[in-house]
């Protein structure tokens, strides 16, 4: 009996995967800026913009809670999502 090819391994694409994902921490670290909180300063984390398809990705905030909007019509406002996390007292968090 021959095994199912969507349950095989597939070593190239995991492979591929570790090369993307390896590619990416790199370039975040040299050539992404840090971003900080509107609201407190601290830093969000270190972003790397990119534009593909009409669409902004941030590479850089997988692990961080941010609340994201426009400031204006060219500006985005990235702040913390929680108060527990923002220095800002939680009376001054909207
Ligand atoms: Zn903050």
């Amino acid at each position: 009996m021959k095994p199912d090819p969507l349950t095989k391994p597939n070593p190239a694409g995991k492979l591929r995967t570790a090369i993307v994902l390896l590619v990416t921490a790199w370039a975040i670290r040299w050539f992404g800026r840090e971003m900080l909180c509107e609201r407190c300063g601290q830093s969000l984390g270190r972003v790397l913009p990119m534009f593909r398809k009409g669409n902004l990705r941030l590479h850089g905030l997988d692990d961080v809670d941010v609340f994201v909007d426009f400031l204006d019509r060219n500006i985005l406002r990235f702040r913390h999502m929680y108060p527990s996390c923002c220095k800002v007292s939680p009376l001054e968090f909207k």
